[in-house]
């Protein structure tokens, strides 16, 4: 089965796609992710990539999906969670395209929705473990002991780009470019709403009851 997370930063679909790989044999393929590790393999693809960051241009969606092509040739046999691409309608369509020539398809688009306002509220709690990347928040998700990941035992990092500027950036793009993927999907039949603004363990819930109705 292959779905996709569709919400703006601070959504908190970061928390549930963790809560999905620990609990199920999805795989997360996060974009952000296969960019660091492609350009820390130095491979060419990661060459192209870190020239392109060092330059401080945006990585084109060319480029993505020739490493979520790479992912889904190596691990296609598995469920997959797509995190942070397709970004804008052209990727998608792309993507789409390329799922069709491997004889796969997306078979659902969970999308968040969340007001802008408690968007910044949100993030502007956020903190992320440095090993292990889980995410936790001082209000709705606090760690155990503060500062220190429960999970690991790692320090946990507030991210630089979680200032209160550079979220109304973030949301800005967001709009601009990935919200109008929401209709692309609907024409698909594809979009399942999940209101963002419940409590955490509700919306797990409700990804969890989806995915079982799915795959019956
Ligand atoms: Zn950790």
């Amino acid at each position: 089965m292959y779905v996709l997370f569709l919400g703006p930063p601070g959504c908190g679909k970061g928390t549930q796609a963790q809560y999905l790989t620990e609990a199920t044999d999805f795989l997360q393929l996060s974009t952000g992710d296969l960019i660091r590790a492609e350009i820390k393999a130095k491979t060419e693809l990661g060459k192209q990539l870190e020239s392109l960051y060092s330059s401080g241009k945006l990585v084109d969606g060319g480029l993505v999906l020739k490493m979520v092509q790479k992912v889904v040739a190596s691990e296609g046999a598995k469920s997959i969670l797509f995190d942070g691409f397709p970004r804008t309608v052209s990727q998608a369509t792309a993507f789409g395209e390329f799922l069709q020539s491997v004889n796969k398809k997306l078979d659902c688009v969970f999308s968040f929705s969340l007001a802008d306002s408690e968007i910044l509220d949100r993030i502007s709690g956020r903190m992320t473990c440095a090993d292990c990347k889980a995410v936790y928040h001082a209000k709705t998700n606090p760690p155990k002991n503060e500062g220190i990941c429960d999970k690991c035992g790692g320090e946990l990092v507030k991210r630089t780009d979680d200032s209160r500027e550079s979220v109304k950036l973030r949301l800005e793009e967001y709009h601009r470019e990935t919200e109008p993927l929401k209709e692309f999907y609907k024409k698909e039949n594809l979009v399942y709403e999940i209101d963002a603004s419940q409590p955490i363990e509700m919306v797990r819930k409700q990804i969890f009851n989806k995915i079982e109705a799915i795959s019956k």
